[in-house]
């Protein structure tokens, strides 16, 4: 099976799976314990936020450990729900992942206000800035990239903007985390990641948190982190995270990205010359460079297109729903003006590091074969001829 669905979950890293069993063995204690098998844990974390705050760029003491971005997502609402009391208003870009969206609705409920993308699904800067003449909101939510079209966001001008209206500014930035540099993530009041988006064990994460101010907590019933989330830390799961972390970012310093761009670009293109009518999302923005999202023709839905790519041993994804009829349309396609139609055609395909350019030529010529075979089944038959 050639593995191309990373943005959904990206297989454990050799050196994240080393630093697992390593800490496994050497840190078996409960890191809150008094005796000094609980102290080495503790000080095996301590030093995981050190390595974090450096790359991020803010102090160790505003990082906690979260269980990944859902909570992370969770816990930073909660937080600027609490903090701003209420009547507040949340500004939550239009294309965020639901464990954003959700969790605005449940802390800001009948309070936000959506910043709307352009067609390329680029979150509106300008929209910000007319808004502000009208009201002063307790949050600004804008992911880094987005997790189905992999668009790059303008998070930080938004970031900046933010800092100098002084209005809260939270960064989801899970899809970003060990695909570009993480650096500036720490100027945010809060920002969440996730180690199984970058090749680290699942159910584990970062937030962080305002430097200054009381935190209102998510999760409660212990004094860990400072009361800012109770819960006996992962530590095997975070010295993983981390160690997976940093062997990412030694391929984006090495410059390793460009290659696989490359590869991505040529696969678009040969696929968008072989598949009439064929658009690639998000063309035209600035991209991660593992993301490939694509609205294929036909008159099947997404659906068969993924289950026959399964068929032939490619692991792709939809972005969201599909054909049944009962299921909704992707809420980031709708944002950018895509038509339920077309949206029900959307195919996500996602590299990891170790994801070859054989792997996407291979893709693209099991596209070419599904396209050929869908067509002859329509009985058109110009499918035979490609
Ligand atoms: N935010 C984004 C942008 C995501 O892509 C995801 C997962 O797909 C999440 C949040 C939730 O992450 P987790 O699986 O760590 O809870």
């Amino acid at each position: 099976m050639i593995y191309l669905d990373h943005n959904a979950s990206s297989p454990l890293l050799p050196a994240a799976r080393e630093a697992w069993l390593d800490a496994a063995e050497r840190f078996p204690g409960n890191p809150s314990s008094p005796h000094r098998s609980g102290a080495r844990a503790e000080y095996a974390l301590e030093d995981a936020r050190h390595r974090l705050a450096a790359r991020l760029g803010c102090r160790n003491t505003d990082l906690i450990w979260t269980s990944g971005a859902t909570e992370g997502c969770a816990t930073a609402i909660h937080h600027a729900g609490q903090a701003a009391g209420p009547g507040a208003v949340a500004w939550v870009s239009a294309i965020e992942h639901p464990a954003v969206h959700e969790n605005a609705r449940r802390f800001f409920a009948g309070r936000i206000e959506k910043i709307p993308v352009d067609a390329r699904g680029v979150v509106e800067v300008g929209w910000l800035r007319e808004q502000r003449r009208r009201e002063s909101p307790a949050l600004v939510a804008v992911m880094a990239a987005n997790n189905e079209t992999g668009v790059l966001q303008p998070w930080r001008e938004v970031r900046d903007w933010c800092i100098a209206e002084r209005i809260p500014f939270f960064c989801d930035a899970t899809q970003v985390c060990g695909r570009m540099p993480v650096d500036g993530l720490g100027a945010c009041d809060l920002a969440a990641g996730s180690a199984h988006k970058f090749g680290g064990p699942r159910g584990v994460g970062f937030l962080k948190v305002p430097a200054t101010g009381d935190f209102h907590a998510l999760v409660h019933g212990g004094k860990q982190a400072e009361g800012r989330r109770a819960g006996t830390e992962n530590v095997t799961g975070v010295l993983a995270m981390i160690a997976a972390l940093e062997w990412c970012e030694a391929r984006i310093a090495a410059g390793e990205a460009a290659g696989h761009a490359a590869w991505r670009d040529s696969f678009e293109a040969a696929v968008t010359a072989a598949l009439p009518g064929t658009r690639v999302v998000g063309a035209g923005a600035p991209r991660l460079w593992n993301t490939s999202s694509l609205l294929l023709p036909a008159a099947d839905c997404r659906q068969r297109w993924v289950v026959r790519l399964d068929k032939a041993g490619f692991a792709v994804s939809t972005g969201s729903a599909c054909a049944s009829g009962s299921e909704e349309p992707s809420h980031v396609l709708t944002a950018m003006g895509v038509s339920a139609s077309e949206a029900g055609r959307a195919v996500r395909v996602s590299a990891g590091w170790s994801t070859t350019e054989a792997e996407w030529t291979a893709l693209r010529d099991a596209m070419g074969k599904v396209w050929a075979a869908s067509r002859a089944t329509d009985g058109s038959g110009e499918g035979e001829s490609r």
